[in-house]
């Protein structure tokens, strides 16, 4: 069929999961982003409203809409045990298959075929059932029963695409963009309509339900979802960054758009770019006169249990709102942050210990107000939402003094714990001048901050959006030159490839002259490498593998790479003592031999120039 709008289908009175399965599939034999709208769009056509808001969500490969706190907790040794025990095959069978396709949904495809039942009877209520008790279930045994109930109903098809949902890879190439594009499509409904619904609600069956009803722009904001968050893009240097505001407004002139501000520089304003975690506060008040609170991970985690004192402090704040900022380990004595390495200690904790709380206080600094009241500030300029959140922390911030720490510390008869408000405003200038944007990122750096962010001022807030609105500039660390000493096979689409390289620098101080060079371990990266490279270089591994572990080998260290990264940090896990944080590969180096790659000295330059010196938890 075109693609367009597509013909009115009859509705099936029955919805089936294995229809959904077949339509995954047509998806995932297309690339082309057109068909796969169209097909999106006549299949949710076909269903019940209830029914095509189920499939809307499970295209996207999430079980539950995002603002439904339930999780499955089902990982790939639970499903992989389900699958043998269905298929009856053995883990060198499992194994052999996943090799195959790099995905554990097609492998067990595979291995069921003559097994399981040949004709679909599950339904997408069913289905969606089926989720609802495998994430209420307690316990992998529990878990596994009701997994051999669901996937013993299934045909290969289907349990294909219920291991995929399960494991949130679905491998249509299909974005939540693209689900709500085919929305639009299916029911005549603006596409910017259904965006703003599905960011303001979080829930695509709420959406189309919304949609079929010709009514998507009634949608409300929903607290207690993350949205996205805006993203900057990177400048190397002072320079560039005015370069970079100077050709915008120069374009923009071109284009006839008024120039509101007299010169380029005026319009934008310099905050501190902090090194902690990005998080997303909501507040609501509640009946009781306390706000429940929840504060929102960059991938769309809820942090609120690691930080208990920061929830129990917000909850006074007694006006609905979203706000944007940054978690940091924080020194009320100077009102100044701690280095990351110090907030590390706090990370993935679920019981955060009354000495945690005493040792590493934290706070939120914010620089974005996202919704107050019962108005939402996305699209106003950053000029007037600055204003909002100023008005805002004026208000609240002095209410925000943790109870927490202080009764814990009582309780314990500990050393009275710092108080001080854990809502912090971040301070913002405007740029007048090139000289103070020197100034201004020296004086972030002087401030223990990793740089400044330039933000636009008439800019509006995108969320996920990585734009030019917003610009940040840090430090520039130094890249080294390492060899790679170990090989991985990678995950998914790199299952059969060597992709992830362990690599080392020289260490000097040990070697003998004339010896080959004495190597250290610093680090493990997988990215930045083209497929085609990653092909050559398995190949060139396999041929120069000293020994094989069957996933890791240990190679000769012939392949030198040009690694990039954000901190050195001292560390057990490899054997030069440090580690890299945030690795990744520049370039292969194939200019260069192995004896005039980086040296372990270089590596302790490049630690002891850092202001916080991190060290790996
Ligand atoms: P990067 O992680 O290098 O891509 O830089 C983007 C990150 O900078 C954001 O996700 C925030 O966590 C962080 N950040 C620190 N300070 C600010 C700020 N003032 N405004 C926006 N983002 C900030």
């Amino acid at each position: 069929m075109a693609p367009g709008r597509p013909e009115r289908c009859t509705l099936f009175a029955v919805s089936l999961f294995l229809q959904f399965a077949e339509v995954a599939d047509a998806l995932a034999a297309t690339t082309k982003k057109l068909e796969k709208r169209a097909l999106i769009a006549t299949y949710l056509q076909t269903l019940p409203v209830e029914d095509a808001g189920r499939a809307a969500l499970w295209l996207c490969g999430t079980p539950f809409p995002e603002t439904d706190v339930r999780v499955l907790n089902v990982g790939g040794s639970l499903l992989s045990k389900a699958i043998l025990q269905l298929s009856g095959a053995g883990q060198e069978a499992l194994s052999e298959a996943y090799r195959r396709s790099g995905d554990l949904g097609a492998a067990a495809a595979d291995l069921l075929y003559g097994r399981a039942p040949a004709r679909g009877s599950l339904t997408l209520a069913d289905v969606e059932a089926a989720l609802a008790a495998l994430a209420a279930a307690r316990g992998p045994d529990a878990k596994l029963r009701l997994l051999l109930d669901l996937l013993a109903r299934a045909t290969p098809e289907e349990a294909k695409y219920l291991i995929k949902l399960i494991t949130g890879d679905m491998r249509t190439g299909v974005k939540q963009a693209l689900v709500e594009e085919a929305i639009a499509e299916a029911w005549s409904a603006p596409v910017a309509d259904v965006r703003r619904g599905d960011m303001l609600l979080g829930s695509l069956p709420e959406v189309v339900a919304l949609a079929a009803a010709g009514r998507i722009g009634d949608a409300r904001m929903k607290l207690f979802h993350p949205l996205g968050f805006m993203l900057a893009s990177p400048v190397p240097s002072v320079e560039e960054a005015i370069a970079r505001f100077t050709e915008e407004v120069a374009a923009e002139r071109e284009q006839g758009a008024p120039i509101v501000a007299e010169t380029a520089l005026r319009e934008v304003q310099l905050e501190d770019k902090f090194d902690g975690i990005r998080a997303q506060l909501h507040a609501a008040p509640e009946p009781d006169g306390r706000s429940r609170v929840a504060l929102y991970s960059r991938n769309r985690e809820d942090l609120s249990e690691s930080f208990p004192e920061l929830v129990e402090a917000f909850s006074s704040i007694a006006e609905p709102a979203i706000l944007d900022g940054e978690i940091l380990a924080w020194n009320p004595a100077d009102s100044r942050a701690l280095p990351f390495s110090v907030l590390q200690q706090r990370l993935g904790r679920k019981r955060v210990s009354a000495e945690m709380l005493r040792e590493v206080p934290v706070a939120l600094v914010v620089f974005d107000i996202l919704y107050r009241g019962d108005q939402l500030l996305l699209t106003e300029p950053l000029a007037q939402r600055r204003s909002v959140l100023e008005d805002f922390c004026s208000r609240w911030c002095p209410f925000t003094e943790s109870t927490l720490v202080r009764a814990q510390s009582d309780l314990f008869n500990l050393q009275q714990a710092p108080s001080f408000p854990r809502l912090i405003l971040a301070s913002a200038t405007r740029l007048a001048s090139a000289a103070q944007l020197a100034d201004a990122y020296l004086g972030a750096r002087s401030r223990g901050n990793e740089g400044v962010m330039i933000k636009s001022l008439g800019s509006a807030y995108q969320p996920g959006r990585r734009g030019l609105a917003w610009l940040k500039l840090k430090r520039e660390l130094a890249t080294l030159d390492v060899v790679v000493t170990g090989v991985e096979f990678g995950n998914g689409r790199r299952a059969q490839v060597l992709s992830d390289y362990t690599f080392a620098v020289r260490d000097t101080s040990a070697e003998n002259p004339g010896a080959p060079p004495t190597l250290r371990n610093i680090g493990k990266a997988y990215s930045g490498l083209t497929d085609q490279e990653i092909a050559d270089l398995t190949a060139f591994f396999r041929a120069h593998t000293l020994e094989d572990y069957g996933h890791f080998r240990t190679v000769e260290p012939l392949v030198v790479l040009e690694v990039a990264f954000n901190n050195v940090m001292r560390s057990t896990r490899h054997s030069s003592g440090f580690a890299l944080r945030f690795p990744r590969i520049l370039r292969l180096r194939t200019d260069k031999p192995v004896g005039e790659i980086d040296t372990l000295r270089r590596v302790e330059e490049i630690y002891a120039s850092q202001p916080d010196k991190p060290v790996e938890a």
